[in-house]
This record gives structure tokens, C-alpha cells and sequence, in this order.
């Protein structure tokens, strides 16, 4: 689908996977003003294919193309379309435990103008893709490296959004992350460095005392799909979840006083990962022994048996393509 200022979002349509011819003054190799998205289809034991919660993956797209001043799309004629490009890929959406059909939409500014403005014309596309399991032997605690230096997301600038520049900044501190042995980066705030944020490109979650505790969304945290869908879940099942402010010192503490029970991160790609190991200022602490808690497990569990259709979707999450 194609937008000029004249036309607004006009042409949707459906063609074969294929380079793409973009001017070397298009403005999105320049400013970087681009959105994207990511979802996943799933085909059910029973041969149906689900997204899960689709719509919202839309509504955050506009939200963030409202933040690099990139024009709307309709969710609807969106959606319409996608369900078509899914319906047609259907025989290669895989089956095997874990696997799907990974699904991004995204944005890009075309115009070929090397001033620094927002462009007059975007594409928005959905590129499709299979994916294997994220977890290769069953879900496993990873380790994560919490970051002082680097912040993924300024107050006031993009981190809210789901936009290129905040993905390439984040190279450098995942490089330390990797150094360090450590899988993924925890970022803290970007004013005080006390505050956590996030883990790589998952929100994060901690249960301490029996409370589970998720960073209230501070404007530089990427509001997680999977993130507002766990916070329902647990409150569906009555158990204490809060958004709050929770600094690093807090988790520290809990972790030497053994009152950390567990920690996991939330995202499209892992659904749920469990935190096993945490590494500051050159010291390792374990959390809950490297294993994985009971709770991360019940939500996995549950979680994937909504998008795989084999648990009963009661809070209405999952979308059939038809
Ligand atoms: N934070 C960041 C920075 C991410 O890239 C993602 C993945 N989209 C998430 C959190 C988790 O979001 P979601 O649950 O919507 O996949």
C-alpha cells in the first residue's frame, strides 16, 4: 500500500515476494523514519490458523508512526489484507511444537529528498517468513546483563515507539551483554540509570514477596502486546500484578534477602523467558537456581495453548483467518 500527500494510503495489494527499487535519496536510508511491527500466525493441531491479538499490533503501529510524524493507516482494510496474505501462505506455516509463521508489517518514508523534513510519500508492507522454535529444548532460564552506560530510550524521544534507530542504538550495550556471557541487555531509565525499563526486546517481570511486579510504562518502554496479555491473565486469575516504578537496587536486594522468587521477560519471539542469572558491576547472582519458576511455566503453558487453539481462548485474544 502506497501514500502521497495528494492521495493519502491508496493501491493495497497483494504480489510476489521481490526486491524492492527505492531512489538512493529516499528518505528512510537517511532520517530513518520507519515503523514496524511483529506478529505471529499459528496453525492449530486441528489445521485452523490464529494471530493472536492482530488488532493491537496495528493500533501500536500507529501509535508509533504518530511519534516519527508518519501518516495513519486503517486498521481495518490492514487487517482485511492480511488475513488474505496469511490465508494464501497457509501451507507454510509450519506445525512442529513452537514454530509459526512470523509476520512483519512495516513502514518506510520514500520521497527522494535529502532535506530534513517528514517525507510526502511512505509503502507500507508485510513481508512473511516461517520461523523454528525459540526454544530449541524446551523453555530455558537465559542470563541478563544489566547496562549503566547505554540507555535503549530517552524520556521524550522514541523508545515508546517501534522504530529502527531504537533497535541499532541497542547494538553496543548487547555487544557487552554477549562479553559478559549474558544473553540478553536489562536497560534501566535513561535519567537516573536506577529505574528498570525492559530486557532486550522483552518487558520484564518480577515476583518478589508474592507480588508480580512489571515497570509502569514510563514513555520510553515499548508497550509489549505480550506484556498487557500476561497482566490480564494474572488479574483473570486473581494473583497480585502491579505496574509500578522498581529500581534495580530493589531486585538486588530481594535476590541477597532470597525474596526474588522469580523473574522472566515477555515478547512476541519467547513468549515467556525466564531470568536465571543477572550480572552487574562485574558480579553474578542467580535467580530462583537458573530453573524455571512455576509461574513462567504456568504462563507459557497457557499462553501458547491460546495461540496453538488448545486452551480455551475465554478473554477473546486470538483472531481466526478465514
Ligand atoms: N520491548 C521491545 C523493545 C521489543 O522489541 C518487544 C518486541 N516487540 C517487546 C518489548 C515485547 O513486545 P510484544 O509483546 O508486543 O512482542
Amino acid at each position: 500500500m502506497d501514500y502521497t500527500n495528494e492521495n493519502g494510503w491508496h493501491s493495497p495489494r497483494i504480489i510476489p515476494y521481490q526486491p524492492l527499487t527505492l531512489d538512493p535519496a529516499a528518505m528512510i536510508y537517511h532520517y530513518g523514519q520507519t515503523v514496524f511491527e511483529g506478529l505471529k500466525a499459528y496453525r492449530t493441531d486441528d489445521d485452523r490458523v490464529l494471530l493472536f491479538r492482530p488488532e493491537q499490533n496495528f493500533k501500536r503501529l500507529n501509535l508509533s508512526s504518530d511519534r516519527l510524524s508518519i501518516p495513519d493507516i486503517d486498521t481495518d482494510i490492514v487487517l482485511d489484507y492480511l488475513n488474505e496474505l496469511v490465508k494464501l501462505d497457509k501451507e507454510w506455516i509450519p506445525t512442529y511444537e513452537g514454530t509459526s509463521l512470523y509476520i512483519r508489517p512495516f513502514i518506510i518514508a520514500t520521497e527522494p529528498n535529502l532535506s530534513v523534513a517528514p517525507s510526502a510519500s511512505y509503502k507500507f508492507m508485510i513481508i512473511l517468513s516461517p520461523v523454528g522454535s525459540y526454544y530449541k529444548e524446551g523453555i530455558a532460564p537465559v542470563g541478563i546483563y544489566v547496562e549503566d552506560e547505554y540507555t535503549r530510550a530517552a524520556l521524550g524521544g522514541t523508545g515508546m515507539a517501534k522504530t529502527a534507530g531504537n533497535y541499532s542504538a541497542a547494538y553496543k550495550a548487547q555487544d557487552k551483554a554477549t562479553a559478559h556471557g549474558q544473553a540478553q541487555v536489562l536497560w534501566l531509565d535513561s535519567s537516573e540509570k536506577k529505574y528498570i525499563e525492559e530486557v532486550g526486546s522483552m518487558n520484564v517481570f518480577f515476583k518478589i514477596d508474592g507480588e508480580i511486579v512489571t515497570p509502569a510504562l514510563s514513555g520510553s518502554i515499548l508497550e509489549g502486546i505480550t506484556r498487557k496479555s500476561i497482566i490480564e491473565l494474572l488479574k483473570s486469575w486473581d494473583l497480585p500484578v502491579s505496574e509500578r516504578k522498581i529500581s534495580i537496587d530493589e531486585v538486588l536486594l530481594a535476590i541477597q534477602e532470597n525474596r526474588l522468587e522469580e523473574a522472566f521477560g515477555t515478547g512476541t519471539a519467547a513468549v515467556i523467558s525466564p531470568i536465571g542469572e543477572l550480572s552487574w558491576k562485574g558480579e553474578q547472582s542467580l535467580i530462583n537456581n537458573r530453573e524455571t519458576g512455576p509461574l513462567a511455566a504456568r504462563l507459557y503453558e497457557t499462553l501458547t495453548g491460546i495461540q496453538k487453539g488448545r486452551i480455551e481462548d475465554s478473554l477473546n485474544w486470538t483472531y481466526e483467518v478465514k
